[in-house]
């Protein structure tokens, strides 16, 4: 078949009723250029015109009604301002006002008392009366009322559309004019027979004149369900050809070795059984790295997972390989406590660990620098420092970026170029994200799972306190430490207003200092105005035991490990987001001892502020708080996904339409399996449509 031009590609300047200055205002306003576009401009609701009520049902409930009855009296009353005109329909079940404040003297002249009208509008009251305000009149005549009954689709608009005479109504009618004018072979089917019959989904003609036009509810869901299906496919589908491309064409290092290195570390230095989970997950790494295809993956793991040790083994294999790792971290915090947790569990194991940073000296910069470029680096921990282009690698084969899955496809691609055949990539979060913003906003990258906590984690008490509990709470606080544990105290940092945070932070300082005035009770301090030298010696002093209190901002928030820290106080804790949060309370609960997460906030919150604080206190669980995060905020707002206009579809809704997102990437992952040319006749529609469509896809913009 060849891909002539299909009527749908007509600019919409040479529909009927539209024209050049039309056109030219649909294409600004609402990006309507061709008669395609108008068809995918999709009605955001329908008045149901479809029943006639009794007035004697109406109540203040009710919204728009159709009603059908006699004028028994119509009269302009009021002066001036107040003049209207004011008619009393009776239907037989009661009365029902109608009133009107303009277009009266032309609209007295052609109602009629005694005829009968069909009325539709939005009810309200008026002293006891129900009443239309400007309602739509038609005149009826017995016997031919169903006729005219149907679901009215209501059009977004904008206020330029409706001065310009092109409001929802218009819009209709031109959308009605192009719906007349085609038929079934002008809309060509996209999806193979086998999937609609699957998901019981109509076609796609059909859908496009239901959605628009439906006679009934019934048939407006069917084209609903049909057409976010197709978008939800097709964007699976075009992934899914990312993935599989790179799969099947890009060049990856081959780690086929496991050698000395690993079996050193596993057989006799590591430090406890590792979870099945990262068993599991440890397994997909390695399957990947040894395919000869470059590894792209996503592992999501919740707070306290375990994943470092995953990352470590990794780095073990490729050094097994001859090749160096390089392991990014966020901050230079979280970067030091890796290069020395790595140091450490590394220590009886012939590689050699190094640190980049922002704040090495110039001497040992340069000295790493050329240590890393001749080969005697095999595992170089930093911040991003480490994709800058002066970084070179003898043989990079395998980055790590630790705790953020933000990490850009720019940045990723820098990577890859830090090796003539690219780096084996793995991009950890930080914590987990909801599997429906997993399929889309990152469906690119293969990903595993660790949904699993090493043995023996006691879940975190988590509370929720009012300010004037705190002398309570910090009783509370003085209790544990006396019993060797130590807390976390944390304030909110919002960036707009440093200085105001920096005052709340010495404040609260203070304030802390003032609850605890007898010795043994020694508070270390980190924020973001320090120098990272002195950052790290107060961490430091918290680590090993020094201090009992750390008053921080949320530099701490990523990856810091004190397993002896049992209490964590969250200052103002309603002007948090629920992942920062949970990433938080992620600090305690990491050794032996009971812990415990207080939430301090003031009286008066917000119904979404409450939310969250409740679910905080409900569960432990990251993978659900992920998912309740993304019903309250909604997917537009999640950070990063809004500019990347990968979850701008026009009709499904990642929340709503989870299970359809489910059932699009399981249908799409089966056709490029069995067939990733689209070359069997089943799918020659959906290769004509891709190909029709190229070019216009968002989704060219991530590979
Ligand atoms: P995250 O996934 O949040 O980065 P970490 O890698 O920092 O978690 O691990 C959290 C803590 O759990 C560390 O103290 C680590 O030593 C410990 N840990 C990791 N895996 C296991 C395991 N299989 N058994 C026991 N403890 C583990
Ligand atoms: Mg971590």
């Amino acid at each position: 078949m060849t891909n002539k031009p299909s009527i749908l590609s007509s600019p919409v300047e040479y529909l009927k009723g539209v024209g050049p200055l039309r056109a030219d205002l649909l294409k600004k306003e609402a990006a309507i250029f061709t008669f395609n576009d108008l068809l995918e401009y999709f009605p955001f609701r329908h008045i149901d015109k479809t029943q006639i009520t009794n007035v004697n049902r109406i109540t203040t409930e009710t919204e728009y009604v159709q009603v059908v009855g006699k004028i028994t009296s119509l009269e302009i009353i009021g002066e001036k301002r107040g003049r209207r005109l004011v008619a009393s329909l009776h239907d037989g079940t009661g009365e029902l006002e109608l009133v009107w404040f303009q277009g009266i003297n032309w609209l007295e002249k052609s109602l009629h008392v005694g005829r009968r009208y069909r009325v539709f509008g939005k009810a309200g009251f008026f002293m006891n009366t129900p009443q239309i305000s400007h309602p739509e009149m038609e005149e009826v005549t017995e016997g031919v009322v169903e006729k005219n009954l149907f679901l009215e689709p209501v059009y977004p608009g904008t206020e330029k559309l409706k001065a310009r005479n092109l409001g929802g109504r218009q819009i209709a009618k031109l959308t009605y004019t192009l719906l007349q004018m085609l038929s079934e072979k002008d809309v060509s089917e996209n999806l193979p027979t086998s999937v609609l019959s699957t998901y019981h989904l109509i076609g796609r003609y059909q859908a496009f004149r239901q959605i628009h036009f439906p006679v009934n509810k019934q048939e407006y869901l069917d084209a609903l369900k049909r057409l976010k299906f197709e978008e939800l496919f097709i964007s699976q589908l075009r992934l899914g050809f990312i993935r599989y491309k790179r799969h099947s064409f890009s060049k990856g290092l081959v780690f086929n070795k496991v050698g000395d290195c690993f079996n050193e570390f596993y057989n006799n230095n590591l430090p406890f059984e590792l979870t099945g989970a990262q068993k599991r997950v440890l397994k997909e790494i390695r399957k990947d790295m040894g395919s000869g295809k470059q590894m792209n993956r996503l592992l999501q793991g919740d707070v306290g997972s375990g994943k470092t040790i995953v990352a470590l083994m990794s780095m073990l294999i490729a050094a097994d390989n001859g090749y160096q790792s390089c392991f990014m971290a966020p901050t230079e915090i979280l970067a030091r406590q890796h290069y020395e947790s790595l140091s450490s569990l590394l220590r009886n194991i012939p590689v050699t660990v190094r640190i980049l940073t922002g704040s090495s000296s110039a001497k040992e910069k340069k000295e790493i620098l050329q240590a890393t470029a001749n080969g005697e680096i095999t595992i170089l921990t930093g911040t991003h420092a480490l994709i800058e282009d002066n970084v070179l690698f003898r043989s990079l084969g395998l980055a790590i970026v630790d705790e953020q899955h933000r990490f850009g496809v720019a940045q990723r691609a820098k990577l890859w170029k830090k090796n003539e055949i690219s780096p084996h990539v793995l991009v950890m979060t930080a914590t987990p994200i909801p599997r429906t913003l997993a399929l889309t906003a990152y469906g690119d990258l293969d990903y595993s799972i660790m949904d699993e906590l090493p043995p023996g984690r006691k879940p975190v008490t988590t509370v929720h306190r009012m300010e004037y509990a705190r002398p309570q709470v910090m009783d509370f606080i003085k209790s544990e430490i006396k019993l060797g544990r130590q807390a976390y105290i944390i304030y909110p940092l919002i960036e707009e207003s440093a200085k105001l945070d920096f005052e709340n932070l010495m404040k609260g300082y203070e304030e802390v200092k003032a609850f605890f005035p007898e010795p043994g009770f020694y508070i270390s301090m980190v924020h973001g105005r320090q120098k990272s030298v002195q950052k790290q010696a107060n961490m430091e002093r918290f680590i090993k035991g020094d201090t009992q209190i750390m008053v921080s901002t949320t530099v701490i928030e990523v990856g810091v490990n004190v397993p002896n820290a049992s209490v964590m106080l969250i200052e103002s804790a309603e002007k948090f987001g629920l992942p920062q949060l949970h990433q938080l309370r992620g600090r305690v609960g990491r050794g032996s001892e009971k812990s415990y997460c207080i939430l301090l906030t003031k009286v008066r919150l917000s119904a979404d502020a409450k939310e969250r604080l409740k679910i905080m206190c409900s569960t432990n669980n990251g993978f659900k708080i992920a998912e309740k995060d993304l019903e309250i905020r909604g997917p537009g707002d999640i950070e990063g996904t809004r500019q990347s206009g990968i979850l701008n579809f026009k009709l499904a809704n990642i929340i709503e339409d989870k299970k359809m997102l489910e059932a699009a990437r399981y249908s799409a992952q089966k056709i490029i399996d069995e067939d990733p040319n689209l070359s069997m006749a089943g799918n020659e529609c959906l290769k004509n449509f891709l190909l029709l469509y190229k070019g216009k896809t968002v989704w060219s913009k991530i590979s």
